[in-house]
């Protein structure tokens, strides 16, 4: 029995070297040869030599500006919570009034125009800007503020007006430049040198005793820019020992409209949950 099992792998597998070599000899009588007419250096195609190009940002690339995120909508919410401690407002008198802060951006939205929440893209180009040549994060320190917050961190008469109430104004300093306002004053004048109308180029000075501040403010068609020094305007968001620069929206460029407040979209213009 294992002397016919052996015979009968010899044989097979004598069979499948000979099928081998007559497939070889077949493809040897088959096969053509084609001669190279091609000259030495003559070429089909020509190759251009790859150019070095910048590479493209990744998408995670995109929303930082150095080594800092890109200044988004999302960086103007209230500042509100319902842990802060209540305020009286009024103290010392028998009729003080408890005030609680909101809830802030957990219980509402961001001023709402057009069924979406916005705040004037100008004031977040701005931050983005200097946020570009300075290198340095910008400190945003009051960009909405909803009715209930804005009474929490400052309740005297002239801030109820506050356009911060409808998103047309931001408070901010510069990370490492604290010190430096003006500075970034002259930067926010250097991003309208390229804008064509001469009226948002040319910047004047507010003279007028109301601004509550001992510099007095500067002012183009578009912007006012307030520089708080560090004794000045301070409150619950401005609770900091450094000046401070606040942008108040002027004129809207896209709805070509002075931007002033207004009670019913400071309170009725955004949404609550
Ligand atoms: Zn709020």
């Amino acid at each position: 029995m294992r002397y016919y099992f052996f015979f009968l792998l010899t044989l097979l597998t004598a069979c499948s070297g000979l099928e081998r070599s007559e497939q070889e000899r077949m493809r040897r009588v088959n096969a053509k040869a084609e001669e190279i007419y091609r000259l030495k250096g003559e070429k089909f195609l020509t190759i251009e030599i790859p150019k070095k190009r910048k590479r493209e940002q990744y998408s995670f690339e995109k929303y930082t500006i150095g080594n800092h995120p890109r200044i988004t909508k999302e960086y103007f919410r209230c500042r509100g919570s319902a842990k802060n401690p209540s305020v009286m407002l009024k103290k010392n008198t028998k009729n003080a009034i408890c005030h609680f802060d909101c809830g802030g951006y957990d219980k509402h939205s961001l001023p709402v125009r057009e069924e979406k929440e916005y705040i004037y893209p100008v004031l977040i180009d701005l931050l983005n800007y200097i946020q570009e040549k300075t290198q340095k994060k910008v400190v945003i320190t009051c960009g909405h503020r909803c009715p209930v917050h804005n009474v929490y961190a400052d309740a005297s008469k002239k801030n109820q007006s506050s356009k911060h109430l409808i998103g047309a104004e931001v408070d901010f300093y510069v990370q490492g430049m604290e010190q430096c306002p003006k500075e970034i004053v002259d930067l926010i004048m250097n991003y309208y040198e390229n804008v064509e109308e001469a009226s948002y180029k040319s910047f004047a000075r507010y003279t007028s005793a109301d601004s509550n501040v001992s510099i007095n403010p500067w002012y183009n068609k578009e912007i006012f820019i307030k520089l708080f020094d560090k004794n000045e305007g301070r409150d619950f968001d401005n609770n900091h020992p450094y000046p401070y620069i606040s942008l108040q929206m002027r004129y809207d460029k896209l709805g070509k409209k002075r931007v002033l407040y207004s009670w019913h979209q400071a309170f009725n213009g955004f949404m609550r949950w």
